[in-house]
């Protein structure tokens, strides 16, 4: 969002709080606690900042749109009841119930014993959820009684969640194609992000744990005009109106992680926010002034037809730390960022970095993410490939194979 920002022809001056060191060339950053609402405000009064825009979710569940329109500062972000979306999952379940939104069937309890009753109830696999926010790990995936015990464990009795898993959802578990959706909403309207599939899994052909994402392209291909249209319609538009309805009118970022299943889209999960790393790819094609269509919405006024998307394919492929995600090793030396940018068309986010002296070196699981654009999706993949290989990090790994997949359903559809 740095990037795009600060290209935006209405913004003359970019702030980043806390920001990387790779904003450090974009924005002038700004070494605040996001935990303390009321000093970010503070700043944003001093630096006579027009607009705020909040990038993570702790912020928002914690209040930060409330505070700011309590000061009078324009804030791009949900105020707090608005973002229990992505804070509660029971919430979000509960509310996709009374407004007809198509969800997974689930059962909330409150104990090991419920769990493990309604878990068998619906029958292996099954998924447990812990309500609150869980840096995305909060999502357990039980596929035999082995893993029921050690989600039951996990959730109930180290209480790895803490107060997270106080309430915990048993689902039932989706099959199908997983895609995610992200708008732009002003609490009517609603303008969509170009699609993007991304790539969970740590290892080649999708093996491996979990991860934050490993890379990512824009766009989807495997989201045509049709279901888009179904997704706004089943999902995007009674989301923002029964949220209205409640009271709880949405500003900003609604991202929906859904399953397609034979009977349609199905909501796995909203997140108050763009996703990480669709974001890196959907905003290299964006074409305008984000600042101006984020200062839009934040005062209700979004225009019809505000996200444009440069004719272009973007890809990004994410490089990690040794060891991630289990426990990455941090410290090590970064070298050859300038190299991979000086191919044309390459730009390298920063996720998991800290400058020591004129080093640059690795301060987190995921590390960079190389993004490239390209008249193809093969062009877009070739050149960011080309640009992580000039990036030196001891023991770093990364992907070989983002969109391949989707390279091969391609070329088979055009077989
Ligand atoms: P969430 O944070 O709720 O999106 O869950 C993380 C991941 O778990 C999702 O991206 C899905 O891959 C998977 N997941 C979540 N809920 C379900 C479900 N009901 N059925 C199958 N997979 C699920």
């Amino acid at each position: 969002m740095v990037h795009t920002i600060a290209r935006a022809p209405s913004v003359d001056r970019l702030f980043a709080a806390p920001g990387n060191p790779g904003m450090a060339g974009e924005a002038d950053l700004l070494d605040l606690d996001l935990a303390d609402l009321e000093a970010l405000a503070d700043a944003a009064i001093e630096n006579e900042v027009d607009l705020t825009v909040v990038g993570p979710e702790v912020p928002l569940a914690e209040g930060i749109g409330d505070v700011f329109a309590r000061r009078g500062l324009l804030i791009f972000g949900p105020v707090a009841a608005a973002a229990e979306l992505e804070a509660s999952k029971v919430f979000a379940k509960e509310f996709c119930n009374r407004h007809g939104i198509p969800t997974a069937a689930a059962e909330i309890v409150r104990t090991a014993e419920d769990a493990a009753r309604a878990a068998r109830g619906f029958g292996l696999p099954v998924v447990l959820k812990a309500d609150g926010l869980a840096a995305g790990k909060g999502v357990l995936i039980v596929h035999s009684e082995d893993d029921l015990e050690a989600a039951l464990d996990e959730l109930f009795v180290t209480r790895r969640f803490g107060a997270a898993a106080d309430r915990v959802l048993v689902e039932e578990c989706l099959e199908g194609p997983e895609v995610s959706f992200m708008v732009i909403s002003d609490g009517t309207r609603t303008e969509s992000f170009a699609t993007s599939r991304d790539y969970k899994r740590v290892g080649d052909g999708d093996m491996g744990p979990n991860t934050g994402g490993m890379g990512s392209h824009s766009p989807a291909f495997a989201l045509d005009d049709g279901l888009r249209e179904e997704i706004l319609e089943t999902v995007i538009r009674p989301t923002i109106a029964g949220m209205t309805a409640e009271g709880r009118e949405y500003r900003g970022i609604l991202y929906a992680g859904l399953m397609l299943t034979t009977d349609g889209p199905k909501v796995l999960e909203f997140n108050c926010r763009l996703g990480d790393p669709e974001t890196q790819s959907v905003l290299r094609r964006f074409d305008g002034d984000l600042a101006a269509v984020f200062a839009d919405a934040a005062r209700g006024q979004l225009e019809a037809g505000c996200m444009k998307w440069k004719d272009e394919v973007a890809a990004c492929v994410v490089i990690a730390a040794e060891d991630y995600p289990g426990s990455p090793r941090l410290g090590d030396i970064i070298l050859g960022i300038d190299d991979a940018e000086a191919l044309p068309g390459v730009v390298v986010f920063h996720a998991g970095t800290v400058n020591d002296g004129d080093r640059l070196l690795t301060a987190g699981g995921r590390v960079l993410s190389v993004t490239a654009t390209g008249a193809t999706l093969a062009d877009g993949l070739d050149l960011a490939y080309r640009g992580i290989r000039r990036v030196g990090i001891r023991g770093a790994h990364f992907r070989s194979d983002i969109g391949a997949d989707t390279l091969a359903m391609k070329d088979r559809s055009h077989a």
